[in-house]
This record gives structure tokens, sequence and C-alpha cells, in this order.
């Protein structure tokens, strides 16, 4: 990594970039060995990298606690959702080896507690349901009943999903720098990009220097379009249609949590970290199924002073292209009939691509929809 002065940008949240990462200790082999799940695994990565500063590890309960009534951490910080890590019952010992579920040792965790949790009251919380049907309620649920928590030192970082993508904060920090850029949006998808979302990044990088599009790779549900397709539709759409130097792609390595509000906001506090100063909330961000109201992700941010964040969320409307504008356009910029709109639902996309049907090109870029089509076959 080049050295360049990344003063310019938004500072990392907490005001420091955190560093998990070390050496692998001597005593290795002599400490219990506790596994994680993959989604605990994600956030080991991201405490490694500083992407989740200032956490340094797994929260403890005077976090946890103050994270789910009132979405800060103890001392007062913006905290949206628990970074936690569950096991059967506490550590005998004040150290403890990490392990991913191959058995892997990754990192070294130094116990300071390990309590009780309630799920219900985190499901209703940060989820704002108790419905085991929902995907995040779920994985909590078969949970494991204690959390463990205490610093990590990671010495074997995750295997990254895309080695060629993967940035930690502060290479997208050095990389933005590099460029010149000092305010950067940061847009979080876990969709191939079709014209409508091209539309917003296009929308907000005219007002700011660059644009992070920031694919999420971590664990997603089974019926999302699988990781490599998605990357691959991100490289043709930013090939064809955005000016290399304005844009860069690079992978999110969280675990979707399904959270809906609370997961926006979570994920612009993780983008302040890799140096972004807007962040793009669309309706119905990490949203799931009807569990959210259209707007829930983005009325969350009033819930907190604008200064407390200090990366600025653009809210934006959906949007489509008009036929009698001639243009893309939302209900905030179109004064039309819906009849004018090309608009295709997720379910008219799907089977348009699992018949080999090229969608109209003002819903879809070509260079995707073939793509798309490929993996469909
Ligand atoms: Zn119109």
């Amino acid at each position: 990594m080049s050295v360049v002065a990344t003063d310019t940008l938004i500072a990392p949240h907490g005001g420091t970039l955190v560093d998990r990462t070390g050496d692998r200790p001597g005593d290795l082999d002599s400490l219990q060995v506790v596994t994680l799940t993959a989604r605990e695994v994600s956030d080991l990565g991201m405490l490694a990298s500083g992407a989740l500063s200032p956490l340094e590890g797994f929260m403890g309960r005077e976090d946890y606690e103050s994270v789910v009534e009132s979405m800060r951490l103890a001392s007062g910080l913006p905290w949206a959702l628990p970074v936690c890590l569950a096991v059967d019952e506490a550590p005998a010992n004040d150290r403890v080896a990490l392990a991913d579920e191959s058995g892997r040792k990754l990192a070294v965790l130094e116990v300071t507690e390990a309590y009780d949790y309630d799920k219900g009251r985190e499901a209703e919380n940060c989820f704002r349901t108790a419905d085991d049907a929902h995907p995040g309620v779920a994985r909590l649920y078969a949970q494991k009943p204690r959390y463990v928590a205490g610093r990590v030192t990671v010495f074997e970082r995750p295997e990254p999903s895309f080695p060629e993508l993967a940035l930690d904060p502060a290479e997208t920090r050095a990389a933005f720098a590099e460029r010149g850029w000092k305010r950067v949006v940061g847009f979080q998808t876990r969709n191939p990009i079709h014209r409508a979302h091209e539309y917003l990044t296009k929308v907000a990088l005219e007002t700011v220097d660059g644009l992070l599009v920031h694919p999420l790779v971590g664990d997603t549900k089974g019926d999302d379009v699988p990781v490599d397709v998605r990357v691959d539709c991100y490289r043709v759409l930013l090939d064809g249609y955005y000016p290399e130097d304005r844009v860069l792609l690079s992978a999110f390595p969280a675990a979707m949590r399904y959270a809906g509000p609370r997961e926006a906001i979570w994920h612009a506090i993780c983008r302040k970290n890799y140096g972004c100063s807007h962040f793009i909330v669309g309706r119905d961000h990490a949203g799931v199924g009807d569990y959210y109201g259209t707007y829930d992700a983005q009325l969350i941010f009033d819930d907190l002073e604008p200064h407390e964040l200090d990366i600025e969320p653009m809210f934006f409307e959906h949007s489509f292209f008009c036929k009698a504008c001639g243009t893309m356009a939302s209900a905030k910029t179109c004064p039309h009939d819906k009849d004018e709109h090309v608009f295709l639902s997720g379910t008219k996309v799907r089977e348009l691509l699992g018949a080999g049907d090229v969608p109209p090109e003002e819903f879809t870029r070509r260079e995707v929809a073939e793509v798309l089509i490929e993996a469909y076959r």
C-alpha cells in the first residue's frame, strides 16, 4: 500500500481507525478453541481491519445492552447493531483461540466476560420483529445462549471471497486520497445494478468527488443472486458506463443481517470507516419481506443528530425510465402517469432472464442482462 495523507477524508467513527491484526501467539496450541459461525467470522475480519471502528472486539454486556436499548455504545457513540460472539458456556481461561468452521485458527480473544442475553428482546429491538420467519431473527434464535466478550487479535485474516476486490478501510482511504477525492459517496448493494440504481449512484456522484461501489459479499440468504454473478454484473456495468477515475469497486465483507433500518445506520457507520463522507439509502434498505415500512430505513436517521454520525445519508426514491420524460426519473422529478414508466418487478425480471429474454434496455443494460442470462441458464 502506498503512503498517502488521508487526513482530508472524513474521520473514522470514534476518531481512530482500529487495527486488530497481530502476530500468532506462541502458546496458540494450548488455548481452548471457540468455533465461529460464518457471520461471526465476517465480523472478526471487520474488527481486524477497522471496518467496525471503534470496536476492538466482541461486545461486552454494557455496550450490548446500550446498543439494543438505545442504538448507542455505552460511551454514547451511535452504534446500531450488536457485534457479539455466541457460545454455550463461559470459557475457563481468560484467552481463547477463535477458529472458523473448518477448524482454521484465526485469532485470539482476551475474554473479559460472558453473559446471558435475551434473544426475544434483541429481535424486537434490532429487527423490529420476533417472527422466526425473518432470516435475521431465525439466525439469532439459532445462536448459542451466551455471549463472550473481549478484544481480538487476528493473526490469520478470513479468506476474502474476491481477493482482487478486497480492500481494507486503510486501503480505500489511501485510494481515495490518491485520486484526490475528499467527498466520497458509498453505495451498498446485494443485487445486480440495474438502470434504477445506476441512476441513483450517478445522481449522487454528480454532487461529490467519487463513488465507492461497495457490494456486500458476506453471507446472504439463499435466494439472493450469487456473489460471483453479481461481481461480473458490476464489472461490465462499470466498464461500459462509469468514468474509471471517479469510481472504485470494492467488496464489503459483511454478512447480511436483514435488520432494515438499524442495518442502514450500521452500513453507513462502516462506510464512514472506509472513508465515505456520504452514503446512499434507498427505499427499504437492507429489508426483507414486508417487515419494514418503505421509508423506515430513511426515517431512522432522524433518531440521531446529524453531527453524531458525521457521514451524510443521501435518501432516494425508487427510480425508473420515463418514456414521456425521455430519461431516468423518480416520483420526485417526473409528473407523468405510471403507463409512461418502464418498470419490471423482480419476479418478472427473473422470468425474462430465466427464459433467456433480454429485459428492455431502459430497465437493464444489455451487458448486465447477458451476464444474468448466462448465469440463469
Ligand atoms: Zn416522466
